[in-house]
């Protein structure tokens, strides 16, 4: 099996688009991610997939806390800026929890500490702790298939 057909079998699970962000000193550093879910409740626990060859990695070793802000479908900018798509400071808003950026005006932010972190194949699984939530009103911005859209109710 080629990695193209890996990756057009894995594009057609359609997810949200959400921005890791975390801090090391006084640098906040964000990473436009599909490769999140919840993982349990009781204790809460959430978990990213970072590849090794992202910065964000270091990064995460580095704070042992991340953010994930789960973006609305009016932030197709901010991921396509986070992702490295289409530099766009302009688009860059940050608000402060507890010491951690999260991006201003998204759907949900989740602050957490790594709790666990397990290298699997060329990706790090962080498993995070939350400490914090924050809620906001919207749409979320969908992807699929490479491509963003947005969510409707069937
Ligand atoms: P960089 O490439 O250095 O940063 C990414 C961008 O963010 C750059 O444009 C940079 O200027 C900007 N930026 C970072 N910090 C700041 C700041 N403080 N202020 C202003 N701008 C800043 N990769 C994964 O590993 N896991 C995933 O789950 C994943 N999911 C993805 C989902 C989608 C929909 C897309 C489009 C990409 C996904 N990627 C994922 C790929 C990942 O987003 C890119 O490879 C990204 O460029 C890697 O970021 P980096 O940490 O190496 O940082």
């Amino acid at each position: 099996m080629d990695d193209r057909t890996f990756r057009n079998a894995m594009g057609r699970f359609a997810t949200g688009v959400t921005v890791v962000t975390t801090q090391v000193g006084d640098e906040a550093h964000g990473m436009t991610a599909n490769a999140f879910m919840s993982v349990s409740l009781d204790p809460k626990l959430v978990t990213i997939s970072i590849d090794h060859n992202a910065r964000m990695y270091e990064r995460i070793k580095e704070s042992q806390q991340f953010a994930v802000s789960i973006l609305t479908d009016e932030q197709k900018d901010v991921s396509m800026h986070f992702a490295g798509q289409k530099e766009d400071p302009s688009v860059v808003e940050f608000d402060y929890i507890s010491g951690i950026p999260v991006i201003r005006d998204a759907l949900a932010s989740v602050v957490c500490d790594v709790a666990e972190s397990f290298e699997v194949g060329d990706h790090t699984l962080f498993i995070g702790q939350v400490l914090e939530i924050k809620l906001t009103d919207g749409n979320p911005l969908a992807f699929f298939g490479g491509k963003y859209g947005s969510y409707q109710p069937v």
